[in-house]
């Protein structure tokens, strides 16, 4: 089954900082895919800027290389690339200056969507907010993306918010956070208020406890001295596990709305208790097999940030009361996987002999790999020998059940843009929910400085340390197998 796809309006979108990692390995080879996809208008423009002085022709081979370098060789017919390519423009521009601004201003054309996307380092916003609007080349209409990390704690998010608000409307702002583009964290809430299986036993009576894990295989290295400053928590947990586990546990928003589906994440934040210390573990990657430890990734010798957290939550309100949600994240680990998996309770009374055992159904979303789910249930073991019970998982991965090749599953980011241009800020974070979420996090990483507390060692290639897998021991549960 091929996706359906709905051109959007004709659009002009500047990407400052068009030269940088991230418009050249996601934000342009994403357009170039919606591009094949038939769903940019003809004459759609996309516009680098920049510092580094190059023209359109110079832009446009830097990208032609990075869509070499990022699409495999079977998803760019060479006609389709050379076309994309005269959609991009370019202007030479310093947000901190005054070059460029007249020209940029002049190329943008009127009654079209015009889109910002802030692809530089945050300290550069306020910069760009204020050159845009001297140089009047925004409108009531326009909308800015901006990348995370959205502030490193509550204050910075507020002064960054503060920044944007001069100048834009909060529904102007787009907050990207790509996991929100996934495809199955959308299935999420389809699974959940599309059918009516799952929500009447959504709830602390038939759910055990949640876990969500996002486990990368990758270390810190490359970006060891940003990371070093930031960690696990901020990196991670504040928002990308902080944004799944609001989809989880929302209640049911009236609408597919924007501000109908932020209010309930925002509810959840808000519902969150604090977690006690003994809740949290801490850890920290060594070196095995000639690869570096992560104080040797960080050139930090010294170095106490977390590559690795595990948690145990708690959300105050009724339907949570009593089921936790267990939240791990590192680097390093055993195998890349992302998920979420809701083990239900095992059904409160067996009709069945002890020894054909009991088994509890877990309902498992996968962001990677095989973007899927899966869902254990209960059956015979088939055979003589009487009634015993087993699991088995009905596994729905969605490139199989839909008839899809990879290249038919837009990528976060495509999603992402086109909903920028579109109009429709679901998909994206408000202010106060990135300031909610901080004002959660911030207490506890305060509290683990306080105490001075240091992060456990783990092994490349393990689950984390010890004392995460205690973590759930202790409550009589086991943390799901991170395979691949
Ligand atoms: P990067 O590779 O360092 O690129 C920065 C870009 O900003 C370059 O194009 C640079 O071009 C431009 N720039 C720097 N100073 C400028 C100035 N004064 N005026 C105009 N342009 C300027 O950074 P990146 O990795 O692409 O990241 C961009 C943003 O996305 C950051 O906020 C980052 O946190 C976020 N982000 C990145 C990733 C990723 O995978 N890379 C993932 C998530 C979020 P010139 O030097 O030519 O000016």
């Amino acid at each position: 089954m091929v996706s359906r796809v709905i051109p959007v309006d004709p659009f002009d979108l500047v990407i400052f900082g068009g030269t940088g990692d991230l418009a050249r390995r996601k934000i342009l080879p994403g357009l170039f895919r919606r591009f094949t996809a038939g769903q940019m208008p003809g004459d759609a423009r996309v516009i680098g800027a920049a510092r580094s002085e190059l023209d359109d022709d110079g832009f446009r081979k830097m990208i032609s290389d990075a869509i070499s370098e990022f699409i495999p060789k079977d998803e760019r017919d060479p006609k389709d690339v050379k076309a994309f390519l005269e959609h991009l423009h370019y202007v030479a521009i310093d947000a901190r200056g005054t070059d460029g601004w007249n020209a940029l201003g002049k190329l943008m054309r009127k009654d079209v969507v015009h889109a910002f996307y802030f692809s530089v380092s945050p300290n550069l916003f306020g910069d760009l907010a204020e050159r845009l609007h001297e140089h009047k080349i925004i409108g009531a209409d326009c909308r800015i993306v901006v990348e995370k990390p959205f502030g490193r704690d509550l204050a910075s998010a507020r002064s960054l918010n503060d920044t944007l608000a001069k100048h834009f409307n909060e529904d102007q702002i787009y907050r990207i956070d790509h996991y929100l583009g996934k495809e199955t964290v959308q299935n999420l809430m389809a699974v959940r208020f599309g059918n009516i299986l799952f929500e009447p036993l959504w709830n602390a009576q038939y759910i055990d406890h949640v876990q969500i894990t996002v486990a990368e295989t990758v270390g810190v290295g490359g970006r060891g001295e940003y990371y070093d400053k930031s960690g696990a928590m901020r990196d991670m947990v504040q928002n990308h596990l902080m944004q799944l586990l609001c989809l989880t546990a929302m209640e049911p928003p009236a609408k597919f709305d924007p501000d109908a589906v932020r209010d309930e994440k925002l509810k959840v934040i808000r519902a969150l208790d604090p977690v006690p210390h003994d809740d949290i573990v801490r850890g920290q990657y060594g070196g095995a097999d000639g690869q570096p430890s992560y104080k040797e990734d960080a050139e930090n010798s010294s170095s106490t940030t977390e590559s690795f957290i595990a948690m145990k939550i708690h959300i105050a309100n009724w339907r949570w009361n009593g089921t936790p949600f267990y939240l791990r994240t590192g680097k390093r680990m055993r195998n890349q996987v992302s998920e979420i998996a809701v083990r239900f309770k095992e059904p409160p009374h067996s009709i069945f002999d002890e020894d054909a055992g009991t088994n509890a159904n877990e309902l498992t979303i996968r962001l990677q790999p095989n973007e899927g789910m899966d869902l254990r249930v209960t059956i015979k073991e088939p055979g003589p020998g009487g009634m015993r019970l087993i699991e088995v998982p009905l596994d729905m991965t969605f490139a199989d059940a839909l008839e899809q090749n990879g290249s038919d599953v837009p990528d976060a980011y495509e999603r992402l843009i086109m909903d920028v241009i579109r109009g429709n800020q679901t998909l994206f974070m408000r202010g106060d929910e990135v300031e909610a979420a901080w004002a959660w996090t911030d207490p506890l990483i305060e509290s683990w400085k306080e105490r001075g507390d240091k992060p456990k060692p783990y092994d490349p290639g393990t689950a984390g340390p010890e004392d995460a897998l205690m973590l759930l021991h202790r409550d009589g549960r086991r943390w799901r197998e991170i395979k691949p």
